[in-house]
């Protein structure tokens, strides 16, 4: 059967690194179905036969295609800034590697069964987490955000015991371009196996930065190329108002992509301490929080690789890598103040603009308004004003924007059309993405999920209709929490 669909995939993550990944099955499972498809990603990677019933085998892992070695991958990580040395996909399979004229791109699936590295996990997934990775990684791919994609949700026919009973059990099928992380080298690392170490570099390194491979200092390079990845998606996470939520070194990627949307939701007023999660009491992972726990892990990234770095020069490692992990915060609120002025419709640096932007966020601080319809609304100085219970600061801040940006050299309307490019009208709100997942979870019914990941394809684009997917929630509501995706 799986023969007819003709998917070539290779294999060099389980060819080329042996002892990094174990050779893995998924689970057979009584009624696989796919509940979403992604036919744009699908076309792009020539993977439209995957959407058929034999594609369900395959998108749920109870049967393998044929140039599949379908394995589980091998890695550590920081939780909450505790190490576990033997963390690994637990839930997860990497299928193999697609390879299209520009790049080589992961196939995975979470959920598809126990697997050497399950702990005390059941090995799945249900149907509610898996829809939310799927709207979420499209919300941001919409917003320009690297991320992780979903290629397939399916359903296998099980029923899978959960906090509040038992639900639907779900495959999600993922692309990336790779599953590296941080605590893939931890794992090693953490081992004091250098060769193992430097192999997954030197893998890294083909597969992401290829132009490195031949230079004499090229780890070092590494590092510097994952930390400004890292930086910038920080900036684009904090310019949108993404919270992650579960920011440990496990789900931070070498490639720079959006991993593991487990508790994740994007903030509604503006914050700097907004958190989700259920389970980070402490706050780890609070929105403002956000940077200097990515450099925290780049840190612990960057120890990883000291032997590589200079080898037997211990003291040199440190200090070239120290430098690194230093500049990532520099780096990183560079490349925000610049996303910040683009979201003011600024492009030619000015000296003022510092004090135009700290005076902004002194604004929204403790204002109760909403984040997203604040930026969204800055070019109407009326909407913006009545997003304020106090008008006196908003409308002197107001003021001075204006005479700011009478100081670029594009006309307004052109100013105001690059503003709605870069400002969001819709991003998943939270009680529009819960609504969806209760039908779907309750009904088996897709029709709200798809409607909003519709919604949220055209994010900076007004759409008849669709009004109630651009406004926040009811105040009143009590808190929003969410749960690790289990
Ligand atoms: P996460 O918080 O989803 O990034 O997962 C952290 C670790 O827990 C990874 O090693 C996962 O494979 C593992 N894990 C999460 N959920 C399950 C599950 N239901 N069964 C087995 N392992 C799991
Ligand atoms: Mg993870």
């Amino acid at each position: 059967m799986t023969e007819t669909l003709n998917i070539a995939l290779e294999n060099s993550y389980a060819d080329d690194l042996s002892g990094f990944s174990v050779s893995w099955n998924g689970d057979m499972v009584p009624a696989p179905e796919i509940v979403l498809f992604n036919t744009d990603l699908a076309e792009n990677l020539g993977l439209e036969t995957l959407n058929s019933p034999a594609g369900a085998q395959i998108l749920t892992g109870a049967q393998a295609l044929p140039m599949s070695k379908p394995v589980a991958m091998a890695y550590a990580g920081h939780q909450f800034g505790n190490f576990s040395p033997k963390l690994g996909d637990g839930r997860a399979l990497l299928l193999g590697e697609i390879v299209t004229d520009q790049q080589r791109f992961d196939l995975h699936l979470k959920g598809s069964g126990k697997t050497p590295f399950s702990r005390g996990g059941d090995g799945k997934a249900v149907i509610g987490p898996v829809l939310r990775e799927y709207i979420m990684g499209e919300a941001m791919h919409a917003l320009g955000i690297p991320t992780t994609r979903a290629l397939a949700a399916c359903t296998t026919g099980e029923q899978i015991m959960r906090q509040h009973g038992r639900e639907p059990g779900a495959v999600l099928a993922r692309i990336a371009s790779s599953h590296i992380r941080v605590g893939s080298f931890q794992f090693f690392a953490a081992r004091q196996e250098t060769d193992q170490v430097r192999q997954l570099a030197d893998y890294a390194i083909a597969r992401h930065d290829p132009d490195l491979a031949d230079q004499d200092d090229k780890y070092l390079q590494f590092l510097i190329r994952v930390s400004e990845r890292q930086a910038k998606l920080l900036a684009q996470w904090m310019s949108v108002g993404f919270v992650h939520g579960v920011m440990n070194t496990d789900n931070m990627t070498i490639s720079g992509e959006t991993i593991d949307y487990g508790p994740c939701a994007f903030m509604d007023r503006y914050d700097p301490q907004t958190l989700f999660s259920s389970i980070d009491h402490a706050g780890r992972y609070a929105y403002g929080r956000q940077p200097v726990m990515a450099q925290w892990n780049l840190a612990r990234f960057a120890e990883s690789l000291l032997d590589l770095i200079a080898p037997g020069a211990p003291d040199t490692a440190v200090q070239l890598a120290g430098d690194v992990v230093n500049n990532f915060m520099p780096m990183h609120l560079k490349i925000w103040e610049n996303l910040m002025r683009a979201k003011c419709g600024l492009t030619a640096p000015d000296p003022s603009d510092k004090s135009l932007l700290s005076g902004l966020f002194q604004l929204l601080d403790g204002a109760n308004v909403d984040y997203t319809s604040f930026f969204r609304a800055l070019p109407n100085q009326k909407t913006v004003i009545s997003l304020f219970t106090d008008p006196g600061p908003i409308t002197q801040w107001h003021a001075k924007w204006q005479a700011r940006i009478q100081t670029e050299e594009r006309p307004e309307t052109q100013i105001f059309a690059d503003m709605d490019a870069i400002n969001p009208l819709y991003i998943p709100r939270n009680h529009m993405v819960e609504a969806a997942l209760k039908q779907a979870t309750e009904t088996g019914d897709t029709t709200q999920v798809e409607r909003l990941i519709s919604v949220l394809s055209t994010p900076f684009t007004e759409q008849a209709g669709a009004a109630e997917y651009s406004r926040p929630a009811d105040q009143s509501a009590a808190p929003y929490k969410t749960f690790c995706g289990t």
